[in-house]
């Protein structure tokens, strides 16, 4: 069943999570206090209102607590971004996700209820240096403060090699859950299986150990 989320804000933030919910078969209700804005967003949003946030009044019109998720992507105005996550939680909206500009931003939000706090500019900044430092490393998700998985490029030395040779687990203490080529994904591989060029390794492991491992030329 779709679940029903809803937009307030619909700069570029909010514009795209509306989209890729909107395309995923979602319902989207998109809020702006923006009439062009709610005008240009029909063709990613279920629902489209003109509506300001930091009024409950306009909040409890559209009906707002019925909505299983609210996602707060105000931008630059602080103070219309604190006001809306606080009325949502005082008329009851169960989860609502707030996008913070800094770290104080973000603190505020937390101590007014909001269930889940982003940083866009601070997450896709500590993305872009990860991957300058680490060209090998396609992609990663941070799963503890010291462990993350990563897709690592296999290096060229490690080419022609099975994966029980490469030994990676007594190496550098890390688990092979998967190898791309490409689109195609081959889950859980055998120890002998050969590693081939273009081979993309999806591992697990603590940090400086997979630090160590993209490193490897
Ligand atoms: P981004 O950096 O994501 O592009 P913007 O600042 O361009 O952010 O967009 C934020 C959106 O939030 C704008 O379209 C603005 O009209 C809308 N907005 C700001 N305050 C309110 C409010 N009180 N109620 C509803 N929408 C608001």
């Amino acid at each position: 069943m779709a679940n029903q989320y809803a937009v307030i804000g619909l700069g570029r933030f909010g514009i795209s999570i509306a989209q890729k919910l909107f395309e995923s078969g979602q319902e989207v209700l998109g809020v702006d206090v923006n009439e062009e804005r709610v005008e240009d967003s029909h063709s990613f949003v279920t629902h489209a209102v003109i509506a300001d946030s930091t009024d409950a009044e306009a909040l409890k019109s559209i009906g707002i607590r019925n909505f299983d998720t609210v996602v707060v992507a105000i931008g630059n105005d602080i103070q219309a971004s604190i006001l809306t996550v606080l009325l949502l939680k005082e008329l009851g909206v169960k989860r609502v996700i707030a996008k913070a500009l800094n770290k104080l931003h973000g603190q505020v939000l937390d101590k007014v209820g909001a269930d889940w706090v982003v940083f866009p500019e601070r997450d896709m900044g500590m993305r872009v240096a990860h991957q300058l430092l680490s060209p090998k490393v396609l992609n990663f998700i941070e799963i503890s403060k010291n462990y993350s998985v990563e897709e690592v490029k296999i290096p060229e030395s490690m080419i022609e090699k099975t994966l029980r040779e490469l030994d990676l687990r007594a190496r550098f203490n890390l688990s092979v859950i998967a190898i791309r080529h490409e689109d195609e994904i081959n889950i859980s591989p055998s120890p002998d299986k050969i590693i081939n060029h273009g081979d993309v390794l999806v591992v697990i492991g603590e940090n400086r150990y997979l630090e160590k491992f993209a490193n490897i030329e």
